[in-house]
Parts: structure tokens; C-alpha cells; sequence
């Protein structure tokens, strides 16, 4: 992958003979532009956000188009070190799974990165059990996600895995503990090489596209809550260099509170990615922390 390494690096320190090494996350705002934008309407968007953006090594930026602008958008960005993602995948290499797309199709257009487990693609396949919401219209589980995580990282591909609590799910106390299952039922047996190119977004499911954002105290508790998970599940070091980041509502006149919580290392922003002026102010306010 271009740029390997650059994610995440240790910084020593000696102190009575005993090495201490500090993992130095550096930030990442990804923007998720959902089902979205034409290839030509991508380009363009695509072009203002460059006009305004400048490269910062402390954020990671980058863009989850449709499918079928992943390889516009790649062009567009040229070769200003920003990543272009899948928002899906599915996790068999090639065959009769008409409507899919697959790693290494994704890889081929030059994918860094795809989204798993979005709240959206969760759900039971063929009940739609709220006719008019998009949850729960597809058929996403852990088991799935944890599939096309493992297919994702074999092909070198970073997997965002999207994990989040329904309100109910809040209202009724279970918030820690449906994250939980989450993660532990998408990296099971996932290794620590594999998992050095997962990064998790907590993304509560009543705070996406509503505009009703986590509290920024609560939502840096649950990724806190989520490194001490990602840890009892592959060790303290995967756990320290994971990136974990909020999703939800997320804008330029919330990022600085959100991005400045210890345990948020930035982003994944739906609506306001759309806007590559406000996409650009988010990305700046992250860099600059
Ligand atoms: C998302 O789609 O992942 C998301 C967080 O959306 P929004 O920013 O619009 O809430």
C-alpha cells in the first residue's frame, strides 16, 4: 500500500533501563458520500475540495464514493496521497453474486479502504421491518463483517468497521455491551497483522444523518469502552495503535469537540462530506489538533 507505515508509529522513551514505546495515532476524516453524486457531479466536488485543501501529515483523508465513481474520484485526487474507498464489498473473490462487488475489483480501481458494517447495510435480507428507513434492508451481521474484513485485509485493503447502538439499544442501558458483541463477533479470529489495517468507527445509529450528534464526553467513553475491547480481544498493542473514530452528524462547527477527545482519533462523515467546503474545514480542524 503507498505510504505504509505512516499511520501509526511507536516513539521510544528509556526510563530505568525499562523501554516504553507511545503509539502516535495520527488522525483520519473519511467522508462517506453514501448513495450520492454522479461520476461527473464526484469530479467536481472532488476539485473544490483540492482548491481548498492542504496536505497535513497529522490527518488521513479520505472518500467513499458509489462504486461507480471510485475510479473518477481516484483520477481526480491525482496523486495527492488521499484515499479513495468502497463503501461495501462482499467477501467471495469472483462468482455468480449478481449486484456485488469484490476485493480485488475494489483493489483493482485503487481502493485504500472500504466501510463494513455500516448501520445502514445492517439488518435481516428481505424483511423490511421499517419500509421507509434504510435499516435493516440488507443483510449485514458480524459474521459478514467479519468475513469481508478478512478478505479486505488479505488484499492489503484498510476496513473500516462501522459498530453503533440503535436508541433503543441506549435507552435500555445496552449500549456497551451491543458494541461489544459487535466487535468481538467482526474480529474474531482476526490477527494482529490483519488487524493493523482495521480501524473501528463508532457510529451510534440515532445520530447518523439525523443531525442529533453524541455528546462528546459520551462519545469519547464508548471508544474508550472500544480500545479496552479491541485489547481483551488482540493485546494492548493492536489496541493502542487502532484508530477509532466518531461517526454521526458530525460538521465543521462540532469536529474541533469531537476530534479533541483523547480516545477519538477523528471521522467518518456522511452529509457534510457532500459539501467539499465543510469537508475541507473538518479535515483542516483535524489536522491542526
Ligand atoms: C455515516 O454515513 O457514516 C454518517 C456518519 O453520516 P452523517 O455524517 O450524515 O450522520
Amino acid at each position: 500500500m503507498e505510504d505504509g507505515g505512516w499511520e501509526a508509529e511507536g516513539v521510544g522513551s528509556k526510563e530505568a533501563g525499562l523501554v516504553h514505546i507511545t503509539v502516535m495515532r495520527r488522525k483520519m476524516v473519511l467522508g462517506n458520500w453514501k448513495m450520492n453524486l454522479t461520476s461527473s457531479e464526484s469530479k467536481a466536488v472532488i476539485q473544490e475540495f483540492l482548491s481548498r485543501w492542504e496536505f497535513n501529515e497529522n490527518v488521513r483523508v479520505g472518500f467513499a464514493p458509489s462504486y461507480l465513481s471510485v475510479e473518477t474520484v481516484k483520477t481526480a485526487l491525482g496523486e495527492n496521497s488521499i484515499w479513495t474507498g468502497g463503501q461495501d464489498c462482499l467477501w467471495a473473490e469472483k462468482g455468480a453474486f449478481t449486484g456485488c462487488v469484490s476485493v480485488p475489483m475494489l483493489a483493482d480501481a485503487g481502493a485504500e479502504f472500504c466501510l463494513v458494517g455500516h448501520s445502514e447495510r445492517r439488518g435481516r435480507f428481505g424483511k423490511l421491518e421499517t419500509p421507509e428507513s434504510t435499516i435493516a434492508y440488507f443483510a449485514e451481521s458480524d459474521e459478514t463483517a467479519n468475513l469481508k474484513i478478512k478478505a479486505l485485509t488479505c488484499h492489503g485493503i484498510s476496513a473500516i468497521l462501522c459498530v453503533g447502538e440503535t436508541l433503543a439499544e441506549r435507552e435500555d442501558g445496552h449500549t456497551d455491551s451491543t458494541i461489544a458483541a459487535q466487535i468481538q463477533g467482526a474480529l474474531a479470529t482476526i490477527d494482529q497483522e490483519s488487524a493493523a489495517l482495521v480501524t473501528i468507527a463508532y457510529e451510534p445509529v440515532w445520530a447518523i444523518g439525523t443531525g442529533k450528534v453524541c455528546d462528546a464526553k459520551e462519545a469519547n467513553r464508548v471508544c474508550g469502552v472500544i480500545r479496552k475491547v479491541v485489547e481483551s480481544l488482540l493485546g494492548e498493542e493492536s489496541a493502542d495503535a487502532m484508530r477509532i473514530l466518531y461517526g454521526g452528524s458530525v460538521k465543521a462547527s462540532n469536529a474541533q469537540e469531537l476530534f479533541s477527545q483523547d480516545s477519538i482519533d477523528g471521522g467518518l462523515v456522511g452529509g457534510a462530506s457532500l459539501d467539499p467546503i465543510e469537508f475541507a474545514d473538518i479535515v483542516a480542524t483535524a489536522g491542526a489538533l
